[in-house]
């Protein structure tokens, strides 16, 4: 029997003993890349889309693997005797073989912003999850602390406990679809069945909505929520706040609130992943004897000494007193660059002791610049 169906294995690009989670991880991949959500009005990743979802019905299920490993595509042909009744393609719903696949983690929902729509019409419907934006300083990101954050959002209407039905409203039978939640409409020639409109399907009712939520079972209501942010989390670090997005509708679930924090550039330290940097200006008379010289860090001063003839952009790595890991635990570096500042404003006594200082020195006492005119001439001669 030709077959124009390609192998499942091909299709997910695995090997034919590959393991299950050596299968879920290149369909998670390639389904992300052909998502519907990210290839708006692409025709060719729907389909790639679709039969990625088919490969992995079948090869996800050992049952449904194994008849398709003996058999191939013959196994799930409804003329072939061979088949045993399994039927990959029908009623699977590439959405969902997708969501099965990410469970409905973290990672999904970062993916797509939460998978939150009912599938049934009528039904409860899981509120939608919400974004804020929170700026903190580097300390905060690096110590954690707690913030409480304000904000507006959908929240179940007390007035009607969520039910939509004004207090004393009762709930009859839906006058339009007579209670059975479809009602058909004519287009010509044909007719089609479709959801109420005027009950979404529930075949219910209230006699009079909700006059503080107009029937919505919800209402904006402000709210605060209390944050801790763990430390060492950076800029673009996501935490999720189970059950503080929007209400749900009919009886739906709360959605999640994810705050998305921002750190603020910090007048001292600069942040490279988990190490800081810091740069200390430091006078040249410093720089030229050595000495101990007064570094901040994040946790308070530190002391470190400067050897003689030090120059400009010496790094001094302080272990330690950088950031903790949010993952390992490690705790990063800082590091302190010196730079060397030449003195700008010197009254007639210093500048004295600098001519004279200028008088007693002779070449050997700054190499580079010694170096740099060696080569130099020979670049003229
Ligand atoms: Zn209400
Ligand atoms: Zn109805």
């Amino acid at each position: 029997m030709a077959s124009s169906k390609r192998d499942f294995y091909e299709v997910l690009g695995v090997a034919k003993g590959a393991s299950e989670e050596e299968l879920k991880k290149a369909y998670r991949k390639l389904a992300v890349k052909f998502h519907p959500d990210k290839n708006p009005g692409d025709k060719a990743a729907e389909e790639k889309f679709k039969e990625l979802g088919e490969a992995y019905a079948v090869l996800s299920d050992p049952q449904k693997r194994a008849a398709y490993d003996q058999l191939g595509h013959a196994a799930f042909d409804p003329r072939s005797r061979a088949g045993g009744g399994f039927r990959p393609g029908a009623g699977v719903d590439p959405s969902d073989i997708f969501r099965q696949a990410f469970g409905g983690s973290d990672f999904f929902e970062s993916f797509f912003g939460g998978g939150g729509e009912s599938r049934e019409p009528g039904g409860p419907q899981r509120g939608e999850d919400l974004r804020y934006d929170l700026r903190i300083t580097l300390e905060e990101a690096v110590h954690g602390c707690e913030r409480e954050i304000k904000f507006s959002k959908p929240s179940r209407c007390e007035s009607c406990s969520g039910n939509g039905a004004e207090k004393g409203s009762k709930v009859i039978r839906c006058p339009q679809c007579n209670g059975r939640g479809r009602v058909v409409m004519s287009r010509g020639i044909f007719s089609i069945q479709q959801v109420c409109p005027r009950c979404e399907g529930v075949g219910q009712v209230t006699e009079k909505p909700c006059r503080a939520c107009g029937g919505q079972g919800r209402v904006d209501q402000s709210t605060s929520v209390r944050i801790r942010i763990p430390g060492g989390v950076d800029s673009g670090s996501r935490l999720r706040s189970s059950g503080n997005g929007s209400a749900g509708v009919r009886g739906g679930a709360y959605g999640d609130l994810y705050v998305v924090l921002s750190v603020e550039p910090h007048d001292i330290f600069k942040r490279e992943d988990d190490d800081l940097l810091c740069d200390v200006p430091i006078s040249f008379v410093q720089a030229a004897l050595g000495g101990e010289v007064d570094v901040p860090t994040l946790t308070g001063k530190a002391r470190i000494s400067i050897p003689t003839g030090t120059q400009t952009g010496t790094l001094f790595r302080l272990k330690g007193r950088g950031v903790k890991n949010l993952q390992d635990g490690t705790i990063g570096d800082l590091h302190v660059r010196v730079s060397v500042e030449v003195p700008t404003r010197l009254d007639a006594a210093q500048r004295g002791k600098l001519e004279e200082f200028a008088r007693l020195c002779d070449e050997d006492v700054n190499p580079q610049a010694k170096s740099f005119l060696e080569r130099a001439k020979e670049f003229f001669s």
